[in-house]
């Protein structure tokens, strides 16, 4: 038999049929269970050393517990939880030393029955029962296992497992293998026990009439202390739970949550040290006593001042900023706690969380962020129960006990990516958390106890409108911010980003001069985006190799940067944007979108083969394209006649449609006229001009539809060059949008019918 390796216990008992929960951090300790973990069917052998300082060949005990190892985890404390099963008592031999590990053989311990065996049993059992109802501490759930139980041996084991004696009792339990010797060692311990209980009841008795309640509890605390020492548990906890009380005492939240908190903290008190259990009502108090359950910051009501921050922070967004304006003067006016929550959509980039932090400094409250995006899981908003593994609270708690306060800003970021599945659905969870009607009494599943939300300010954002869950975009009140245009970028760059940048990186405007034309080099060539995100970590890393260069090159203190340097320092430019006019071709017309990055055009193509009428689609386009496509094939064979088109070309051929990047997916109605226009080209054979973008749906009869993010897709169109748009009818409307100095250089052509681009284009 292949010899097992020891464990080595200092301060608990592990019995046969017995299953034990340790937490270890040391490291001796740690590297023993990760070799049982592998080896041998998990098995070892559990030894309790007779002296602990004096661990060596010569001292160890002759019997010991045959366990296996059923679980191993690691927990976040840098610990490692296990969980230990005893399967019976065993006698050690010929124990070695193996590297910094002993390793033993062993043999089952034969136990001969004994006709006392029977009365043993009963006495045991009858003074068990006696012993559990006088104590107190002692659960009764042991009485359920004795029907389980058969032979004395088995009976002694359990008994013993359950008693709250010293360890260094217990140990004496191991090494006696006889069972009426450990049964008459249980009826003694019982005993003793007994009478201690008596005498302490009898004193409290006592006690009870003459002290009145305050010293009652020191009394009670003193004697907890005394048990403490006297079990040999350390100091750390007494002090902690000093420390608690004082913390308590001064909190102030309502009579209710302080009940609770005192509660946990006396059974704190009684909890075992070595138990598991421990920790995790540990971090319960810890969350409970660190949350600002009253703590409140006043709110500044000069709304003047608010807008001089809100305008010092970020340039422009006037309309934006207006609106925020007006909901917080609605806000202050009425007090209205059925006011609608802020949220802020638009790109990336585009400030919408710096604003919000801006609105909590402006006036004066702590803020909060978290972000909800790709959760889907509701324990995420309103956390899980405590008896839950691992449990914490929910979101929502973990961003107030961050803010500190029971009002600050609350940013929930990407409420439009939040997804729904088994898990529940977490757009419900949040609903509730933003209802004014509900939030005053919002409870999270770990906190147990309801925390008051109402007064929290709470700002969501999103990138686009429609993908918020429908529920939720009923009870916000929604502000649009939408890409900047180039020349805004470089007022952002110049107002607010460079400072900002110059400051953070210890330098000063006399060091580093920027021109507006390399400003523009790094917003057109190193940046694609709607927002100026990307510019400002690009603007970061300039000045960062700049900083490096001065402290490295003591000659060099004044930079002013060029092309020349700019490329120096970031390399060649990675967007280009060609003159587009130059090679224009058959079947290739713009379309224009909306993407993350802001609007850009999407160029669409088409091409024809022989075959026999087949329409073949690439470029990964969502179902609404596809169908735009045959609408658009459609529409041009039954008008083949007016727009004088061979019906044979389309009949004999097959026609291909690309819209590239191949790799982006694509979706939408938008591109309709743009397919429309790609397919007529091709089949007349006539070029359109580059420099010309369209957008718009169309339907079967020809009719243009209106269409979304006209003022991104115009930007974006404008940034690419182009000089002329077709755009629906219907968008008039939104023409005012768009920033003058682009609208000056565009050319814009409203339709109503297709047959209105066929004759500006093909007549
Ligand atoms: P979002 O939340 O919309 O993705 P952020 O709020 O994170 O964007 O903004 C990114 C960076 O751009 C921040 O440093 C912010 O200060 C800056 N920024 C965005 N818009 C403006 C603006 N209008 N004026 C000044 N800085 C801006």
């Amino acid at each position: 038999m292949n010899k097992l390796l020891v464990l080595i216990i200092n301060d608990m008992v592990i019995f046969p049929n017995n299953e034990v929960r340790i937490e270890y951090d040391n490291n001796y300790d740690k590297q023993m269970v990760e070799i049982v973990d592998m080896i041998n069917d998990n098995l070892m052998l559990i030894v309790n050393p007779i002296d602990e300082d004096d661990i060596s060949l010569t001292t160890f005990p002759k019997y010991g517990v045959l366990g296996r190892l059923k679980l191993k985890m690691n927990v976040p404390n840098g610990k490692t939880r296990i969980v230990i099963e005893g399967i019976e008592r065993v006698k050690l031999s010929s124990i070695v030393e193996d590297g910094y590990h002993y390793k033993a053989d062993y043999e089952q311990v034969t136990i001969e029955s004994h006709e006392e065996e029977k009365t043993y049993f009963n006495i045991v059992v009858k003074s068990l029962e006696t012993y559990i109802t006088k104590v107190p501490y002692m659960s009764n759930a042991i009485m359920s296992q004795l029907n389980n139980v058969e032979t004395l041996d088995e009976l002694c084991d359990l008994v013993v497992s359950f008693l709250p004696i010293k360890y260094e009792e217990k140990k004496k339990y191991i090494v006696t293998p006889d069972p009426i010797e450990r049964a008459k060692y249980l009826i003694e311990d019982m005993n003793k026990d007994l009478k201690l209980v008596e005498l302490e009841q009898r004193i409290e008795n006592e006690v009870e009439r003459e002290l009145d309640k305050t010293q009652k509890e020191y009394f009670l605390r003193e004697k907890i202390k005394l048990m403490q020492k006297e079990l040999g548990e350390g100091n750390n906890k007494e002090t902690e739970i000093e420390r608690l009380t004082k913390k308590v005492s001064k909190m102030k939240c309502n009579s209710k949550v302080k009940e609770k908190i005192k509660r946990e903290l006396a059974r704190y008190e009684t909890i075992n040290s070595y138990s598991p259990e421990l920790g995790m009502v540990r971090e319960y108090l810890d969350w409970m006593t660190n949350l600002p359950w009253n703590n409140y910051t006043k709110d500044t009501n000069n709304l003047a001042k608010v807008k001089e921050i809100l305008d010092s922070s970020h340039y422009a967004l006037d309309d934006v900023k207006d609106r925020v304006l007006e909901y917080l003067a609605v806000k202050q006016n009425t007090n209205n706690l059925r006011s609608p929550i802020l949220c802020l959509v638009g790109p990336p980039g585009v400030g919408k969380t710096s604003l919000a932090l801006s609105i909590a400094k402006s006036l004066n409250r702590a803020s909060a962020k978290i972000s909800v995006g790709g959760i889907n899981d509701e324990a995420e908003i309103v956390g899980h129960r405590r008896t839950y593994i691992g449990a914490n609270p929910g979101r929502i708690i973990q961003g107030i006990r961050k803010a500190g306060t029971t009002n600050p800003v609350f940013i929930i970021d990407e409420i439009d990516k939040m997804t729904k599945d088994i898990k529940g659905d977490p757009a419900s969870s949040l609903l509730e958390v933003l209802d004014p009607e509900q939030n005053s009494k919002f409870s999270d599943h770990y906190i147990e106890e309801e925390f008051d939300l109402s007064k929290v300010m709470f700002i969501a954002t999103a990138n686009y409108v429609e993908q918020i869950p429908y529920e939720l975009r009923d009870r916000l009140e929604i502000i649009t911010i939408s890409s900047y245009t180039e020349y805004e970028k470089l007022d952002i760059a110049k107002k607010h980003l460079i400072p900002k940048q110059l400051e953070e990186h210890g330098l000063t405007p006399l060091q580093v001069q920027i021109s507006d034309e390399s400003i523009m080099i790094l917003i057109r060539n190193y940046t694609k985006e709607a927002g100026v995100r990307e510019l400002e970590r690009t603007i970061a890393t300039l000045f960062r190799k700049i900083v490096k260069n001065i402290l490295l090159s003591k000659d060099v203190f004044f930079y002013d940067i060029d092309e020349k340097l700019i490329e120096e320092h970031l390399g060649k430019k990675k967007y280009i944007y060609t003159e587009n006019d130059k090679s224009k071709e058959i079947g290739v017309v713009n379309g224009m979108a909306y993407t993350v990055f802001g609007g850009d055009i999407l160029p669409i193509e088409a091409t024809l083969f022989k075959g026999k009428g087949d329409l073949i689609l690439t470029g990964s386009l969502g179902e609404v394209m596809q169908e735009s496509c045959h609408i658009a094939l459609d529409y041009v064979k039954s008008n083949a006649k007016a727009f004088k088109i061979d019906n044979k070309l389309i009949e004999e051929n097959d026609i291909h449609i690309h819209v590239p990047e191949g790799a982006v997916n694509k979706d939408g109605p938008s591109a309709g006229i743009t397919i429309t226009t790609t397919l007529i080209s091709l089949f007349k054979g006539k070029c359109v001009e580059k420099d010309i973008a369209m957008t718009g749906e169309i339907t079967l009869r020809g009719r243009v539809l209106g269409i979304g993010g006209l003022k991104e897709k115009i930007i974006g169109a404008h940034r690419a060059n182009i000089k002329k748009v077709f755009i629906p009818k219907e968008n008039s409307k939104d023409l005012d949008e768009i920033p003058e100095e682009i609208r000056n250089d565009l050319k814009f052509i409203m339709v109503n019918n297709y047959k209105d681009i066929y004759k500006a284009l093909f007549k």
